[in-house]
């Protein structure tokens, strides 16, 4: 951007810019955001949030699930050769692959095991926890059972009140009738106390587009191209629920490597070399992993329970370069920070590769670009985050979505 010297008139160039933009209201701000990037130059002000970027997979299914066929060296090795840092394993109502110590760093792959509970509906992951749920284990015993009558409440409380953290699994789930998937979906919005929830779950979007035998076939070999991005309905409560609290938004994968038999052939859905490609959840962090150890997953958890983290499916093109910043002339703060509003703040964005960008301020559109960055003025509180688009055969195909920062 260029400076703007101070005490020169850029009413004139400004209103001409916010005349093309419309709207009465937005000039103010384009003149002050100019008058003040002018200021960001002249004081030569930098300010650096150095973070590291790990990219990790959240919520999968290893052979420790009655319904998982992987072993957990097969996907520590998927993993690694798909450049996947930490990956993050639910296997249903049981912890017992941790207490078999698998629970550790394997050559630059870190696993952190945690548990899906997984009632009828109402899904919950959850990890840092160590004990069993409830006083013993309940795997087989309660796969999905639907007279085992247990409140989302309950489970919510005990993973907080044991120090863990839990994400509400695929919200909005709804199954493909065609191919006899049921419904898992979550259905008490009157639950307090969780970290946050799933807003792009892999099999909810997949498993969505399973519509007829054509698209399941084209499904089944080019996922990526037919995935859709987050469910509106989902992020429209999310964007909801953020304006009461901080609701953490990850990415889920919520692979099995399931065999299924179709006309005779079978169909693997999916091997963990091609699940790892989907959708990838990455932390921000300022400390950095170990080679070895436990301190990993602290690293990890800690960014995840703060927010500071970003989902995205990076079958098209790698998302690290990517940034969101808030920042004024005494403050920075990136996704999942809070900001305090002192006038004026600059919203910045900028993506690895050119994309659509959409900065959403409470659930509503506020500034929209096509291009490698964008960077716009904020004078009022809201909750801001950003969703990216890449251009990819013919359309643009869901990329980026960052948790928010929350301008106070
Ligand atoms: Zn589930
Ligand atoms: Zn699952």
């Amino acid at each position: 951007m260029r400076p703007v010297p101070a005490g020169r008139d850029i009413r004139k160039k400004t209103n001409a810019r916010a005349g093309r933009t419309g709207g009465g209201g937005e000039r103010a701000v384009f003149i002050r955001e100019e008058i003040l990037k002018a200021r960001f130059q002249e004081d030569r002000r930098t300010f650096v949030l150095k973070l590291n970027d790990y990219a990790g997979v959240i919520h999968l299914h290893s052979d420790y699930s009655h319904d998982g066929r992987a072993s957990i060296r097969e996907i520590v090795e998927a993993a690694r050769s798909n450049g996947i840092d930490f990956v993050m394993l639910t296997d249903h109502n049981w912890l017992q692959a941790k207490y078999d110590g698998h629970e550790r760093s394997y050559d630059g792959v870190h696993l952190i095991i945690g548990i899906e509970v997984t009632p009828r509906y109402n899904h919950y992951i959850a990890f840092g926890i160590d004990e069993p749920l409830i006083s013993c284990d309940l795997a087989w015993v309660f796969p999905y059972e639907d007279e085992l009558d247990i409140s989302p409440q309950f489970y919510i409380d005990w993973v907080r009140n044991k120090g863990g953290i839990g994400f509400i699994a695929h919200p909005d789930h709804e199954g493909s009738p065609r191919f006899h998937v049921k419904q898992f979906n979550w259905n008490d919005w009157s639950v307090t106390g969780y970290t946050g929830m799933g807003i792009w779950d892999f099999m909810t979007d997949w498993q969505g587009q399973l519509t007829g035998f054509a698209r399941a076939l084209l499904s089944y070999y080019w996922p990526a191209y037919m995935l859709k991005g987050p469910k509106k309905e989902t992020l429209r409560r999310w964007d909801e629920l953020n304006r009461a609290r901080r609701v953490v938004g990850i990415g889920e994968l919520d692979n099995h490597e399931t065999i299924k038999e179709m006309l005779g052939f079978e169909f693997r859905i999916f091997p963990f070399s091609k699940a790892f490609r989907f959708i990838r959840t990455h932390v921000l962090t300022e400390a950095s992993f170990l080679e070895e150890g436990e301190r990993n997953r602290e690293i990890v958890l800690s960014a995840l329970k703060r927010g500071r983290a970003y989902v995205a499916l990076e079958y098209f093109e790698e998302t690290r370069g990517f940034s969101f910043v808030v920042l004024d002339e005494s403050e920075a703060a990136t996704m999942g920070d809070e900001f305090y509003l002192d006038d004026i703040a600059i919203a910045q964005v900028e993506l690895p590769q050119k994309g659509k960008i959409r900065l959403i301020r409470n659930g509503e559109l506020f500034r929209e670009t096509v291009g490698r960055e964008l960077t716009c003025g904020i004078d009022e509180p809201g909750i801001y985050r950003v969703e990216a688009y890449l251009w990819r055969a013919f359309r643009y195909r869901p990329w980026i979505f960052s948790n928010p920062v929350y301008v106070r």
